[in-house]
């Protein structure tokens, strides 16, 4: 039997659609979000924070870090510095490279 659909019926299936449409804007965000990140990380894979040169790798004890030619910047990956406090735990600046390790575990 077809019949005009009852408030109740139209009231469910207005409620799917608006699930359905919900659901299709989360994941078109999701995917306008990774695909914003990845831009962003090939724009800026391996430029200076500051002023957006090109950093140069160069070693510091056995750590390969990145500085920046233009503004003198440094970065560190995860880890290094603490690497390179150890490697210079030996040597005359140990205690301040190790009250600076300190902080940043803080
Ligand atoms: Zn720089």
């Amino acid at each position: 039997m077809v019949g005009k659909a009852s408030n109740k019926e139209q009231e469910y299936f207005i409620a799917q659609e608006v699930a359905r449409l919900k659901e299709l804007r989360l994941a078109h965000f999701k995917k306008s979000e990774a695909e914003e990140r990845r831009k962003m990380r090939e724009l800026h894979y391996m430029r200076c924070a500051k002023c957006g040169q090109k950093m140069e790798t160069t070693t510091l004890a056995t750590v390969e870090i990145d500085i920046c030619p233009d503004c003198g910047g440094v970065y560190l990956d995860a880890g290094e510095l603490g690497k390179i406090v150890d490697e210079k735990s030996r040597g005359p600046f140990s205690t301040a490279l190790g009250i600076a390790r300190r902080l940043w575990k803080a």
